[in-house]
C-alpha cells in the first residue's frame, strides 16, 4: 500500500533551533548506526523509519560506514525514500558523515579533501539524493590540517551537496578552532555531534559551554548509553538486545554490578516522575539550552514510541538533579 504520512505528525514533537541557525531539529532524532544495515530485516527498518516520521521525527542520521556492511544503512534509507518518503523530501533532515575508515588505501579514511569529497559523492549515490541536509566530518584527524578539512566542508556546501555542515567528536578546543575557520569562510557550520549520557559526562567539562558561546547546536549520540539507561537490563540480558549481540560496542561485561545498582536507582527516580528510565535519561541530556536534539537508536518500533514521549516531561526540579548526581557519583 502507498504510504501516506500521519496528518498530525507535527502536533506532539518539540522542535529546537540548532544553535544560532534557522534550522530546527526535533528534540528526538533517529540514528541509523545499528539495525538499518544490509544484515537487518528491511521491513523492520522501514517500519521504524515510517513510524518515526509519523511521530514527528524529521531527522535521520547516517554515516558512510553505517551497516553492516559499511554503506548499507545509506542504501536502506535510499530504498525507504524511494518507496515511501520521497514525496516528503522537503520535510526531512538527512545527515551523513565521513571520517572513519571506509575503503582501503590512503584516501578512504581521515580528513583530507580527497576523502571527504569522494565519500559524500558515494553517500549521495547510495541515498539516491542530490544533497544531504547536514554533512559532518566524523572525527578529528590529527594528520590533516584542520584548514584543509574545513575548506573541504565549505566547498561541499558551495557545490550544493550539503546545506549545512557539522563536526563530530571534536572537543571544546577543536570546536572553537573549526568555528573560527568556518566563520571566516562564511560556511553554514551549525552543529557538533558528540556522546553524552548519565554514564558519559565528558562534554560537561567545557564543550557544552563552548557550543553556546560559538552559537552552535549540539546533537547527542548514545544518550541511552546504547540501551543501558533503559529498563531492559534490570532483570536479565534479553536475547535480542545489543549487549547479547555480536556488537563490538556493547557487551555483557559492560553491565557491571555497579552500573546495575545505579540503573535500578535511576529507574525508581524515573518512576517517581511518571516516566520510564529511557525517557528520563533523554530529558536529562536535553536540559541544556545548547543541546538541540538527542539521537536515539532503536531496534523496535515500540522503543521509538516510548522514547518520543520524553517531550511530555522535560523539566527537572533541583532536588531531582541533585539526586541523579548522587546516584551517579
Ligand atoms: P542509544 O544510546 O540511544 O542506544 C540505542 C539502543 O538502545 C537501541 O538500539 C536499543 O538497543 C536500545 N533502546 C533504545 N530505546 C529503548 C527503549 N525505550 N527501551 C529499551 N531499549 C531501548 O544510541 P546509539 O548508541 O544507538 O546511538 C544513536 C545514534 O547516534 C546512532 O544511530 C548514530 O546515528 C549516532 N552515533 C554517532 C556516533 C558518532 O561518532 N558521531 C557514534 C555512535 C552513534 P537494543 O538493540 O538492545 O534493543
Amino acid at each position: 500500500m502507498v504510504y501516506s504520512a500521519n496528518d498530525n505528525r507535527y502536533e506532539d514533537m518539540t522542535y529546537n533551533y540548532c544553535g544560532n541557525s534557522g534550522l530546527q531539529l526535533p528534540a528526538i532524532s533517529l540514528g541509523m548506526w545499528h539495525n538499518f544495515g544490509g544484515v537487518d530485516k528491511f521491513e523492520t527498518s522501514r517500519a521504524m523509519v515510517r513510524r518515526a516520521f509519523d511521530l514527528g521525527i524529521t531527522h535521520f542520521d547516517l554515516a558512510n560506514n553505517y551497516g553492516p556492511p559499511a554503506g548499507s544503512a545509506e542504501e536502506t534509507l535510499g530504498r525507504i525514500l524511494k518507496k515511501d518518503l520521497a514525496p516528503y523530501r522537503d520535510q526531512l533532515i538527512i545527515s551523513t558523515k565521513a571520517g572513519y575508515g571506509m575503503w582501503s588505501g590512503p584516501y578512504g579514511d581521515g580528513g583530507s579533501k580527497k576523502y571527504l569529497t569522494a565519500s559524500l559523492d558515494q553517500s549521495l549515490e547510495r541515498l539516491g539524493l542530490d544533497y544531504v541536509d547536514i554533512f559532518y566530518h566524523h572525527r578529528p584527524d590529527p594528520n590533516t590540517p584542520l584548514e584543509e578539512t574545513m575548506k573541504a566542508l565549505d566547498r561541499i556546501v558551495k557545490q550544493g551537496k550539503a546545506l549545512y555542515v557539522g563536526i563530530s567528536n571534536y572537543n571544546a578546543q577543536q570546536t572553537k578552532r573549526a568555528s573560527e575557520i568556518l566563520r571566516d569562510l562564511g560556511t553554514p557550520f551549525i552543529i557538533n555531534q558528540v556522546s553524552y549520557s548519565m554514564f558519559d559526562r565528558w562534554t560537561e567539562e567545557s564543550l557544552i559551554d563552548t557550543l553556546g558561546a560559538e552559537g552552535l547546536g549540539g546533537i547527542i549520540f548514545s544518550p541511552l548509553a546504547q540501551g543501558l539507561l533503559t529498563d531492559k537490563y534490570i532483570d536479565e540480558i534479553p536475547e535480542d538486545s545489543r549487549a547479547a549481540s555480536s556488537s563490538q560496542f556493547l557487551n555483557e561485561t559492560d553491565i557491571t554490578d555497579e552500573k546495575l545498582t545505579k540503573i535500578k536507582e535511576l529507574h525508581q527516580l524515573a518512576q517517581s516522575r511518571g516516566q520510564s528510565l529511557a525517557q528520563m535519561a533523554l530529558a536529562w541530556v536535553l536540559r541544556h539550552d545548547s543541546i538541540a536534539s538527542v539521537l536515539v537508536g532503536a531496534s523496535k518500533v515500540s522503543q521509538i514510541e516510548e522514547n518520543i514521549q520524553t517531550v511530555d516531561r522535560l523539566d527537572f526540579t533541583t532536588d531531582e538533579l541533585n539526586k541523579i548526581d548522587e546516584i551517579l557519583s
